[in-house]
């Protein structure tokens, strides 16, 4: 590993950047242009295209190591999402008082543009980019950021939008203060990375809420009211901002609710309805994606036939969902970014015909007893692909007629195009993390569809 140290700073740096990343360097960045003392440390190796754009804006930088002297006389320090608590140096620093903030609230601090922001255990990805679509139909100059595309920071330093449609984790959301949504959408909590959270389901809902945190009266908060956690910790919050929820069971007087095959969506005065089947993207939870999103339309005084335009030519975001290709009467389908078990849930949902499953991958503590219904009544055959298929061969083997093991994405390809029969579809939805076989989701769902094309 390398160890280098370039452009060393004379004086103690005012901030330090954690981690040299997207998100890292785009701070970097934004500190540099707004005159800030700026160090930035990475205890991996940076990629060259980090390097270049650090040695072009001039920003001092080490990796390979924390130099501790440096990073702990910080007066302020912003951590990558991808760095825990646990590590050493930000002990150490939060045992000091040292602040410790993320660049979604750095870059807010420069940044005067209307915030939408978009956080939940599900969903987001597919959520920002319809909104950011239908911002964009409507004619707004608008930013997209988050765990999308560039980072916020980067954008803040070198666009200048007047709207931003941003995504955040819960990681970024801890690390965030000062920072105020305009409009805060939470789509869901469900139990994922609780690991992260010391297994405390509460600690992980707070993180979610803090979306909120800042709001004032005048700020919309669009959620799911079918959903039980978020509505469980809905009346422990303190909130001013306008309630808006959407339901698929309850009719609500503001915000969006399913009735008679139609998506209704209510702010104020604004009226919007529109047939379930017109939507673009399908599926229980698609449903719900699209009502967070039409709501959020109408609180932007969205016209209404730019949001029908929108939800229903969406065309959907790779690995979500994602229709591959027919091959003989066989419909695959691309979902590798299920990468847990409600998502999985979702997507055998909205299967409307025979399944073949390709499930499996690294289990983050899965409980599979929410599939069992599902798995009982569409699939057909089910494929295990992961380096250990163990804990799936005793949660579904009795659940399904036909169960094979594959090793590689062209094997279960293969395997499924041999058990699939016309009609049927073939469903990549993994249900685990990817990383026993491949290099993340995005790679699984790559070798899926090149699999699929040879066939
Ligand atoms: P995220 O960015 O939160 O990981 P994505 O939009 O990337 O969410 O979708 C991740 C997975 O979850 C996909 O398999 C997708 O089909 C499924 N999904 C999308 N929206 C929802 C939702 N509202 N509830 C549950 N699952 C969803």
């Amino acid at each position: 590993m390398t160890n280098i140290t370039h452009s060393f700073p004379d004086s103690s740096p005012r901030l330090v950047v954690l981690g040299g990343g997207e998100s890292g360097v785009g701070a970097a960045i934004l500190a540099q242009r707004k005159g800030l003392h700026v160090f930035l440390s990475d205890s991996g190796t940076l990629k060259n295209e980090a390097r270049e754009l650090l040695e072009e804006y001039k920003i001092p930088y080490e990796e390979g190591r924390h130099s501790e002297a440096i990073i702990l006389a910080a007066g302020e320090v912003i951590k990558s999402p991808g760095i825990p608590d646990s590590a050493p140096v930000v002990r150490k620093l939060r045992a000091q008082g040292t602040p410790v903030i993320s660049e979604m609230e750095f870059a807010g601090r420069y940044c005067n543009a209307k915030k939408i922001c978009i956080t939940g255990s599900n969903g987001k990805t597919t959520t920002t980019s319809i909104i950011y679509f239908l911002l964009r139909n409507a004619g707004l100059n608008v930013g997209l950021a988050g765990n999308i595309g560039k980072s916020y920071a980067y954008q803040v330093a070198t666009e200048n939008y007047d709207y931003y449609v941003l995504e955040l984790s819960s990681f970024q959301l801890e690390g965030m203060h000062e920072f105020k949504a305009d409009i805060a959408v939470l789509l869901n909590i469900t139990p994922d990375h609780l690991d992260r959270y010391d297994y405390s389901l509460e600690n992980y809902a707070r993180a979610k809420f803090r979306i909120t945190q800042n709001m004032s009266k005048d700020d919309c908060f669009i959620f799911c009211s079918d959903d039980e956690i978020t509505m469980s910790h809905l009346n422990k919050i303190v909130l001013q901002a306008q309630l808006l929820p959407f339901s698929q069971t309850t009719k609500v007087a503001q915000g969006a609710y399913a009735a008679d095959e139609r998506l209704y969506a209510q702010y104020r005065e604004a009226k919007f309805s529109i047939l379930i089947e017109e939507l673009a993207l399908q599926g229980k939870h698609n449903i719900y994606n699209s009502m967070a999103a039409a709501v959020a339309g109408q609180a932007l005084n969205v016209r209404n036939e730019v949001i029908r335009e929108s939800l229903t030519t969406f065309r959907g975001v790779e690995h979500r969902l994602e229709p591959v290709l027919k091959v003989r009467d066989v419909l695959y389908i691309n979902d590798s970014k299920a990468t847990n078990v409600n998502s999985a849930w979702y997507a055998l949902e909205s299967m409307r015909t025979g399944v073949i499953w390709i499930a499996g991958g690294i289990d983050k503590g899965n409980d599979y007893t929410d599939l069992y219904e599902l798995v009982r009544q569409k699939v057909k055959g089910m494929i295990c692909l992961g380096a250990d298929n163990d804990k799936l061969h005793r949660s579904f083997a009795d659940k399904v007629p036909v169960m094979l093991d594959a090793q590689s994405m062209v094997e279960a390809v293969n395997v499924a195009y041999r058990l699939a029969e016309p009609g049927d579809a073939v469903l990549l939805s993994p249900a685990c993390a990817s990383f026993d076989l491949f290099e993340n989701y995005e790679d699984r769902g790559r070798q899926f569809k090149e699999a699929v094309r040879t066939l």
